[in-house]
């Protein structure tokens, strides 16, 4: 057997059960299009326990074979793969002609949960839909994806996920020659806000109408059948937002650019671009260096969600009722739901944050007092809720927080008016504060290293550090610590 065909055989093997169902889409949705191949392609990162999860067939697949699958350069002989075109507002402005410029679908697989999954590739070479750009990706941003979505992951926060990065040994120019690398990203769907911005704004019925069926049967198949799905489904993607944009305040992560194109109608974080967790506590915090107006800053989230899907609501109005007027009042109706479910989460995890297990009319204010505080007196987001888990059980307050002093013996009056006993307090608590967050200094750490001396090792131990973000781990102690001034990463890139 040559080894063309043996390497076929090893794709044919592991994504035995590949299909896509996009394909059913009219074809105005997308366009057929094939990797661009990689001659010497290096696997830097492969995640068993996702390929596991999507019943991949792993058994004969050797990491020279899995790096040819996962550059895009041996697929399956089955495979279809598609660039899907999409639309969306960026920093708000919309723009019609977007689309999988870097980005290549190569099908959807069944997981272990029954759930239909999206295996595509970020940086696989340019597509009908790439204007200018050159399709590709460089090794920093893909390891950088690779570890902040698997870190989400292991906070609990629903992502999309990494299944495989590789290095092509291929230029990228971007400000200078960068090496390149591709990405599988793996997704409860790749059907974003801009998706049906794009059907609407081409006045394409027929095609907003597939593409709600088909978000629908992945997302909602309860909603099958019902009385106007559409409102429906709406109303359950302000849902998955709002809980989402909540979980990302109770972490302290900044997506930095809430484009329209980067929200899921699934709920999931999707595109790690100059994403960053906040560090010194402040609500107007904003590392990207796009982002110059800070549009998209820690405490704006909340509001651009809202924007977004207001930009969702608008797209499906034709589908939520044929008088424009009516379907108007009930989209709005729908948004009006946002704020109070975005509240009552944001909410509940604050209460959790601080080991509250009941409720009191003055929470509201005790937390809002907490992040006042720590943004007064520049405390780490992070360390010092962890800090507190442990006070809730000492009720000692470390020396670094004694400016918070008032606050705290409010905070700990409050732990005594509940049943549950300081220890429960501060087991809540420790399951929700974070010791380990993928801290940007860490990561450009990391992506230099690999870069600059092809060390994978600071990779590999980040990775291994943020499986379990909510253990001590005592040897790994460093990894917790914010920067110093001078590691201290002021601004964050795209990188595309
Ligand atoms: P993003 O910033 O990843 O949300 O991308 C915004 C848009 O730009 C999407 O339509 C991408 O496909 C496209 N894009 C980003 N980088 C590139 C690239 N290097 N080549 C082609 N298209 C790109
Ligand atoms: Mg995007």
């Amino acid at each position: 057997m040559s080894d063309r065909v043996q390497n076929e055989t090893s794709a044919d093997r592991l994504l035995n059960a590949l299909g896509n169902v996009y394909l059913r889409l009219p074809e105005s949705a997308y366009a057929r299009h094939t990797p661009q191949p990689v001659e010497q392609p290096q696997l830097i990162y492969f995640n068993r326990a996702l390929a596991q999860e999507l019943k991949l067939n792993l058994d004969l697949s050797n990491d020279e074979q899995l790096a040819h699958i996962f550059a895009g350069t041996h697929l399956p002989q089955h495979a279809q793969p598609i660039a899907l075109a999409y639309a969306g507002h960026q920093f708000g402005y919309f723009n019609p002609h977007m689309g999988d410029g870097r980005a290549l679908l190569l099908g959807t697989v069944e997981d272990q949960n029954g759930h239909l999954r999206d295996l595509q590739f970020k940086g696989s070479g340019p597509t009908p839909y790439s204007r200018r750009g050159d399709g590709l990706a460089a090794l920093g941003p893909v390891l950088r994806e690779t570890i902040v979505s698997e870190a989400m992951q292991a906070l609990g926060i629903a992502t999309t996920r990494t299944l495989a990065a590789i290095a092509t040994h291929q230029p990228v120019y971007r400000e200078k020659k960068l090496p390149g690398a591709v990405l599988t990203r793996v997704a409860r769907s790749h059907i974003r806000i801009g998706t049906f911005e794009y059907c609407a704004a081409r006045g394409d019925q027929a095609l907003l109408r597939a593409y709600l069926d088909l978000a629908i049967e992945r997302h909602d198949p309860d909603l099958i059948g019902m009385a106007n799905p559409a409102l429906a489904f709406l109303k359950r993607v302000i849902a998955r937002q709002a809980s989402l944009i909540a979980q990302w305040m109770q972490i302290g992560f900044i997506h930095g650019v809430m484009n329209t194109d980067n929200m899921t109608v699934s709920g999931e974080t999707i595109d790690y671009g100059p994403c960053a967790f906040i560090d010194h506590f402040s609500h107007d915090k904003c590392f990207s260096s796009i982002d110059e107006m800070g549009r998209y800053a820690y405490g704006n989230q909340p509001k651009i969600g809202l924007w977004n899907l207001t930009r969702l609501a608008q797209a499906l109005l034709s589908e939520i009722d044929p008088d424009q007027d009516k379907a108007i009042e009930l989209a709005r109706a729908a948004l009006e739901e946002f704020q109070p479910l975005y509240t009552h989460e944001w909410l509940k995890a604050m209460r959790a944050k601080l080991g509250l297990y009941t409720r009191e009319e003055t929470d509201q204010a005790l937390i809002k007092d907490c992040l006042d505080q720590f943004e007064a007196h520049k405390l780490d987001f992070t360390l010092t809720f962890r800090d507190l888990s442990e006070a809730a059980q000492s009720q000692k307050i470390s020396a670094a927080y004694l400016p918070m002093q008032d606050w705290f013996d409010q905070w700990q009056a409050r732990l005594t008016r509940q049943p549950q006993s300081r220890d429960e307090a501060s087991a809540l608590m420790r399951s929700v504060n974070p010791r380990f967050i993928p801290r940007t200094h860490r990561i450009e750490e990391a992506i230099e290293a690999a870069i600059t001396t092809d060390d994978y090792s600071l990779f590999h131990t980040l990775m291994r550090v943020l499986a379990k973000p909510y253990e001590e781990q005592p040897l790994m102690a460093a990894y917790a610590e914010p920067p110093r001034d001078d590691e201290r990463v002021l601004v964050t890139f795209c990188g595309t």
